[in-house]
Formats: C-alpha cells, sequence, structure tokens
C-alpha cells in the first residue's frame, strides 16, 4: 500500500472526527458493548495497522489473536456494490450482522489498537449507553454521513481488499513487509483468510436524502478540500 493512501485515510479520519465533535455522545473509555468480531475494513486500513504491530514488535501478539479469532462471516457485496445497487433501483438488502463475540483486540476494556483501529469503529457511537444486544441510539443523519465516509474509504481501497478486519489483517499477513509471520502462523494462514474477503469497488455515488445535505454537505467538503501534498484529496481520489 503506497503511504500516500495512509496519509489520504489519516486527513478522513480526521475530517470525520472534527465534524462528529458536535454530538453529545456517551462512549467512554471502558464502554466496548460495540466492540465485536462484526467489523469490516478496507486493505488501506489493515495495511496502517499491521505497520503499528511492526514498529511496536507485537506480531507475536496479532499472531496469536489473529489465530483465535472466531468463525467469520464473508460479505457478499461492500459497501459500495450496496450502494451501487440501490441506485440501480434494485431491491437489496443490508447483510445481516456476523459474528458478534467480543473483538479479540479488546483487552480489559481497552483497544489495544485504538489509535489505528478503522473507521467502522471510529463511527460507533451513541447518544445513550448501550449494552450487549442492544442498538446505539444515534440521528440517521450520522448514519447517513458514517456510510457516505465508508463508502469514500473504499474508494480509496478500490482493486483492494474489503472484508471482516480479522480476515483482511490476516489476508495480508504474507505481504513482503510482514514477512515475520512466516514462523508464527502457519503456511496458509493468508491463503485460507483470503477465500474470506472480496474486493473494494469505486463509489457509484451517494446514499444521501436532500433533507440531510444541510448536515452532512459540510463534512464532505471538509474530507475533499483536505489537502495532502499539493492536492485536494478530491483531486486525488479522482486520479488527477
Ligand atoms: S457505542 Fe455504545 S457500547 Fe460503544 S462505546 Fe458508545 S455507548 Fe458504549
Ligand atoms: S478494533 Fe478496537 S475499537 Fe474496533 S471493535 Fe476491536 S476493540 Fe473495538
Amino acid at each position: 500500500m503506497l503511504p500516500l493512501k495512509e496519509d489520504i485515510l489519516r486527513s478522513i479520519y480526521d475530517a470525520f472526527a472534527e465534524w462528529s465533535a458536535g454530538f453529545s455522545f456517551v462512549c467512554s473509555k471502558n464502554c466496548a458493548a460495540c466492540c465485536t468480531q462484526n467489523v469490516t475494513m478496507t486493505a488501506v486500513e489493515g495495511g496502517v495497522i499491521h505497520r503499528l504491530i511492526r514498529e511496536n514488535g507485537r506480531e507475536g501478539w496479532l499472531a496469536e489473536k489473529l489465530q483465535a479469532k472466531g468463525e467469520t462471516v464473508r460479505p457478499w457485496m461492500t459497501t459500495n456494490d450496496f450502494a451501487g445497487a440501490c441506485l440501480q433501483g434494485e431491491d437489496v438488502q443490508p447483510e445481516e450482522y456476523g459474528n458478534m463475540s467480543p473483538c479479540p483486540f479488546l483487552e480489559n476494556g481497552c483497544c489495544r489498537i485504538y489509535e489505528v483501529r478503522p473507521f467502522s469503529c471510529r463511527c460507533f457511537a451513541s447518544e445513550q449507553k448501550c449494552f450487549s444486544g442492544t442498538s446505539a441510539l444515534l440521528p440517521e443523519y450520522y448514519l447517513s454521513a458514517s456510510t457516505a465516509v465508508m463508502q469514500i474509504i473504499e474508494h480509496l481501497g478500490q482493486g483492494e481488499y474489503w472484508g471482516n478486519m480479522l480476515d483482511v489483517l490476516s489476508a495480508l499477513c504474507d505481504l513482503p513487509e510482514n514477512r515475520s509471520y512466516v514462523t508464527l502462523l502457519p503456511a496458509s494462514f493468508a491463503d485460507q483468510s483470503r477465500v474470506q474477503v472480496i474486493k473494494a469497488k469505486p463509489l457509484p455515488g451517494f446514499l444521501l436524502l436532500d433533507e440531510e445535505m444541510d448536515k452532512i454537505a459540510p463534512l464532505l467538503d471538509a474530507i475533499f478540500t483536505r489537502k495532502v501534498g499539493e492536492k485536494t484529496v478530491e483531486s486525488i481520489l479522482n486520479g488527477r
């Protein structure tokens, strides 16, 4: 993965964090009922997690966590696949929930990869305390905005792996920079995980309602006009 993609990803995370700071969420440290094995992400996000693990010499820890993961669900469509089908007028249903057991990166109520957690974790939030089995309380437009940001991040990683966080991380274990996993994981581990992931797709358009746009447009504007080097995120994502 190119470092440029990591820079763009961080810009997107920052823009979302600034926009969402205006909400009254009750989320706090040690509150983690939302931390399940049902997290999806892109290979770009997986690359950032692997980088942190390498820099901290925690490959043994990650190998142990990945081997202990529960049964994961192979998604049949990405967020952009779903958006594209909806925009074509197809009658598609969102995917069923996957494995809702606790995320293996949660230890003593804290996320051990917090600073590099993927966007699906960054947008977990609730205006009232939620517990295992209950839903978060969020304004509809927050959910729409989160989905739009997921679509942009998927566009950034188009053509690369997309799927359950634990499968994407496992599938990336045989990249040259991750060669230390050769001695830490079974030989076919990455290959088996690759079967569980699909490919990220380009952005087909957003699923935003006109009445939400005045609240969400500032977020999209903040993302697209951010500069990474000499160019805006929008021009880089458009290949200009
Ligand atoms: S989304 Fe719910 S479970 Fe997760 S931190 Fe917020 S209040 Fe806690
Ligand atoms: S990666 Fe961290 S924030 Fe995300 S589900 Fe796991 S423990 Fe929670």
